[in-house]
């Protein structure tokens, strides 16, 4: 049985610092940037020794829709990550200016060195502190602040005070150290969604792969916005869709999993899959991950062969590399100022506190290799939940506030909503967004006084649009929505 362990050894105290964010996924990272920026000094620490999260060492290599086939709905850092990459050539070669500024619900697939190398950029030009291989391991609180926390790396332990404290850690780490309400997966729900490990591969035929996809699936098919001519994810699901139903029936899989996200073109050559679940996957705890990882990798090898004997354009195909981060989908979040539930996104509700628009189906993966749960999955992303063309719904300032603290915010993963909201803003534009809007809350805060949970709310809207962020609602409020 295990026993407390009372940690006495003396800390050293690292620098002083105005904000520290935990985590450098999406969500964290352009909240160190955005911060820093505005003048803040800002340390962000990140267990591995990469920015981008999930967009990086998960290796999930495409940024979700940007735009509701009318408009462009992210802007800000976001945008401006999005079009750096562009320009220097890092997204698939199949993509256009197009995919973010105007598609309907259109995946944007990148190469992951180009993500990490562009959040390196903007983090030394921002005058961001970068700790990589630095974990997080507690907190020091009082009340409902934070004074500082404790981070671990190679030098030792450390003790970190600061006056502002993001949490981008994808799990609410920091926050549930901190002892902030939060909800976890599979504690306080009956399920928890699977994981998938995500794979790089190289050697494909992309060309002989579209002209199936061609054949395969006639143009009308095509959403708004998409051109027939160029693999993507809408075509991509006629590809391999027969050969799956064959190799299943075939008994090629360990596990009969109907449901394949599929392969996105991110080179020439090259390829990335999100392939695969790891069901039951519980990444709050150390065994079902390590047993996860290995799952992942068997599973991956299995659809290695399955693409190569069984999908036209992948007989060459040549697996690079698994992720070294689980892709991870669901584990805790905080319960904050604003819980954003399905009634909001199903009305469209926008709201005065809204730090970023989106236009993006409820995805929450099937549960269990089943058919009722594919037919469940299939109903509910591609007809049920999915927004129309040309609308957006609201992701409301109060949702990235742990109910009542004053210098804590979260960014990303970690925010507050139920389960089916969770499943449509989980990505990384979303994220993204989310992380904009703490770096820049928690500039305001210290800047004027005002606690995370009680912050003007019509300043930081003015703020985050002078730099860039797309926040379309006609009302303001000095209040956040509660
Ligand atoms: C299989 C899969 C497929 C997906 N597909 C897409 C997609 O196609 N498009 C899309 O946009 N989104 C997709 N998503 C969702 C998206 O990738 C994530 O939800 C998003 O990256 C969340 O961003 P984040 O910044 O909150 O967290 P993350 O990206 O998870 O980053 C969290 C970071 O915090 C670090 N960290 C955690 N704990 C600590 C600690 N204690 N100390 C220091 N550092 C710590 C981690 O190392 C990590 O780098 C997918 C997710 C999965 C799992």
């Amino acid at each position: 049985m295990a026993e407390t362990f009372n940690f006495t050894r003396d800390i050293p105290i690292d620098d002083e610092y105005d904000l520290v964010v935990a985590g450098g996924g999406p969500g964290g990272a352009v909240a160190a940037i955005s911060a820093a920026r505005l003048g803040l000094k800002t340390l962000l620490i990140e267990g591995t020794g990469t920015m981008g999260g999930m967009g990086t060492s998960g290796l999930v290599t495409a940024f979700d829709p940007m735009a509701n086939g009318e408009e462009g709905l992210v802007g800000g850092v976001m945008r401006e990550i999005v079009e750096t990459m562009y320009t220097r050539g890092f997204l698939g070669p199949q993509v256009t200016p197009d995919f973010w500024r105007v598609a309907y619900h259109r995946w944007t697939p990148f190469r992951p060195e180009g993500l990490k190398l562009i959040l390196d950029e903007f983090a030394i030009e921002a005058g961001v502190e970068v700790r990589f291989f630095t974990r997080l391991i507690d907190a020091d609180v009082d009340g409902h602040k934070v004074n500082g926390v404790i981070i671990n790396n190679i030098e030792g332990h450390k003790y970190v005070p600061a006056k502002a404290f993001i949490d981008a850690t994808g799990d609410a780490v920091l926050a549930d150290l901190c002892g902030a309400d939060c909800r976890e997966a599979g504690r306080d729900t009956d399920r928890i969604m699977p994981g998938s490990l995500c794979s790089l591969y190289s050697g494909i035929d992309w060309d002989r792969v579209l002209k199936e996809a061609a054949r395969a699936n006639p143009a009308t098919d095509a959403p708004k916005g998409t051109d027939p001519n160029k693999a993507d994810n809408w075509d991509k699901q006629k590809v391999h869709g027969e050969p799956l139903k064959r190799a299943l029936a075939d008994g090629h899989f360990t596990q009969y999993d109907r449901f394949l996200p599929g392969m996105f073109q991110v080179g020439n050559s090259m390829g990335n899959l999100n392939g695969g679940h790891i069901f039951n996957l519980n990444a709050l705890r150390t065994e079902s991950l390590s047993d996860g990882m290995m799952l992942g990798r068997k599973i991956a090898m299995e659809y290695t062969e399955f693409y190569k004997k069984y999908v036209p354009g992948f007989e060459g195909i040549e697996h690079a590399t698994t992720s070294s981060l689980m892709g991870v989908r669901e584990t805790r979040r905080i319960v904050g100022e604003y819980e954003l539930v399905y009634d909001d996104f199903a009305a469209r509700r926008e709201f005065p506190d809204q730090i970023g628009v989106f236009n993006k189906a409820v995805d929450i993966h099937p549960y269990e290799a089943s058919e009722q749960e594919f037919e469940r999955f299939m109903k509910e992303f591609r007809k049920e939940s999915r927004p129309a063309v040309g609308e957006r719904y609201g992701i409301p300032y109060s949702i990235l506030v742990p109910k009542g603290w004053t210098n804590l915010w979260v960014a990303g993963r970690c925010h507050s909503a139920d389960v089916q909201v969770h499943g449509s803003i989980r990505v990384m534009p979303a994220a993204a967004m989310m992380g904009q809007a703490a770096g820049t809350a928690a500039h305001q805060s210290i800047k004027t006084g005002q606690p995370a949970c009680d912050l003007d709310t019509q300043m930081l809207i003015e703020t985050l649009r002078d730099n860039g962020a797309y926040l379309p609602q006609n009302t303001s409020s000095k209040v956040m929505t509660r």
